[in-house]
């Protein structure tokens, strides 16, 4: 069976979706937005996604850069732009495919099984793990796992999550508010201090020199970035 991920935040789709997909024997996970599209797909391993480009927190492209760093499972765009820029920024991005809204669903099943076809069943760990290596420590996404030196790490399901989205999103600042966001909760979205305390623990864990941090980088008053 593969397994299908549809990143789209207009219910009503996302619904017709899931059901044709279901219909034929995919297994389906949905995300309404980015930050939760990249953890599923980092926990789920989809063989393909399917990805809307106007999602609530982040640009599908930017969405899309943050799978190829370590999946490259096909990803067919749905969206209801149609300029020619912004469809060849996409495909530079690493689209497979590109459908502009409303397309048929019949179409969209066809291309999405051509697609499967061209790359097969994605591999699955521990075949071909998902991992990220940073040098001083490496992270399995797949299999949720950090080990330094040989060793594993043990990160509290808070600290992972901190790590995962960090990791996903190399060489990139992620605002304090979205971490927050993300990992708390819009409710918590001002709680600077959460994210101080949980990120020097990390560094505690990872870091050579954890009051030099070369992997866990702070940009002051902005939020962070992961330098591989
Ligand atoms: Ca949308």
């Amino acid at each position: 069976m593969s397994r299908v991920l549809v990143v789209e935040d207009d219910p009503q789709l996302v619904r017709a979706l899931v059901i044709n997909l279901q219909a034929r024997e995919y297994g389906v996970d949905a995300a309404p937005d980015g930050a939760s599209a990249l953890r599923t797909a980092a926990a789920r391993h989809p063989d393909a996604v399917l990805l809307d480009l106007g999602l609530p927190d982040m640009d599908g492209v930017e969405v899309l850069r943050a799978l190829r760093v370590w999946t490259a499972a096909p990803v067919l765009v749905l969206s209801a732009r149609r300029s020619s820029p912004e469809k060849i920024e996409a495909f530079e991005a690493g689209a497979d495919d590109y459908l502009t809204k409303p397309f048929s669903m019949d179409e969209l099943l066809a291309r999405l099984r051509a697609a499967l076809r061209r790359t097969g069943p994605f591999p699955q760990a521990p075949e071909a793990p998902a991992v990220v290596d940073a040098g001083e420590f490496s992270v399995n996404l797949v299999a949720k796992k950090v080990s330094r030196a040989g060793r594993d790490v043990r990160l509290t399901p808070t600290e992972w999550q901190l790590l995962e989205i960090l990791i996903c999103n190399p060489g990139r600042l992620i605002t304090q508010r979205r971490l927050l966001q993300d990992v708390w909760g819009p409710a918590h979205s001002n709680n600077s201090n959460y994210l101080r305390v949980y990120m020097a623990q990390l560094r505690r864990k990872l870091e050579p020199d954890p009051s030099h941090p070369r992997y866990l980088i702070t940009e002051p008053g902005m939020g962070y970035r992961f330098e591989a």
